[in-house]
């Protein structure tokens, strides 16, 4: 770690894919989606036919794992074994087939090298669940973005109606209390903030204000 880096984690639709992205261009510094990594490996182990339960193909699969983060003007493109995969991944069924796949232990291991490797000068703003306590310990400036389960199933509602995806807003709350509760009490890197993260709940507060109290931690702590 010699970059520095700023760590943002925190459940799905607590705004962090937002916050970090709007992070990185305000210092013009390098960003990690982690989460990216693990919806990647997923959507590959289904392409190829390796079941989810599987732990040592997975974590195969994780070593060989043939990715590619483009940046472009706005969106990073994900390209995985040559395909641009960067719409696929962001389907619920896939974030829900990434979070199994995460509760192993040696796929987390699998992958670590890979998310370090981001790091890089100016700096790095990574995002997931577990990049202040595992990923990155020694960041300078960590964040934990927290929100209600049914704010953050209102958000990734709308997010998901955007991109054209047919979604049912009941069945999205029940999906992300399930995700939660796995991503929470997993045995590996739960999702727990770091001791030194600052915790924001950014339920009932805009984009604009979070991200103000975001750059002032940053700012505070590099
Ligand atoms: O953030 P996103 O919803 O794209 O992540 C998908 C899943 O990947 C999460 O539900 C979580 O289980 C897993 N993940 C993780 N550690 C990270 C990032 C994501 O376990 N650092």
């Amino acid at each position: 770690e010699r970059a520095p880096v700023v760590t943002i984690d925190g459940p799905s639709g607590a705004g962090k894919g937002t916050i970090c992205q709007l992070v990185a261009e305000r210092l013009d510094w390098h960003l990690l989606d982690s989460g990216a990594i693990y919806r990647v490996l997923a959507l590959a182990a289904i392409h190829h036919d390796v079941e989810l339960e599987n732990e040592e193909a997975i974590t195969l699969l994780a070593s060989h794992l043939d990715v590619q983060f483009l940046a472009g003007n706005d969106l990073v493109k994900v390209i995985l074994e040559g395909e641009d995969v960067s719409t696929s991944i962001r389907t619920q069924e896939c974030g829900n087939a990434a979070s199994k796949i995460a509760a192993f232990p040696r796929v987390r291991e699998a992958l670590l090298r890979r998310q370090r490797a981001f790091s890089a000068e100016p700096g790095l703003v990574a995002d997931g669940r577990d990049m202040g306590t595992v990923v990155f310990p020694n960041a300078p400036a960590k964040i934990f973005l927290t929100a209600s389960a049914e704010e953050r199933a209102q958000r990734r509602y709308k997010q998901l109606q955007d991109k054209g995806f047919d979604v049912n807003i009941d069945r999205l709350l029940s999906e992300i209390i399930e995700r939660d509760d796995r991503d929470i009490n997993r045995s590996v890197s739960p999702l727990v903030p770091a001791d030194d993260a600052l915790v924001i709940d950014t339920s009932g507060i805009g984009i604009n204000e979070v991200l103000e109290l975001v750059l002032e931690h940053i700012n505070k702590n590099l």
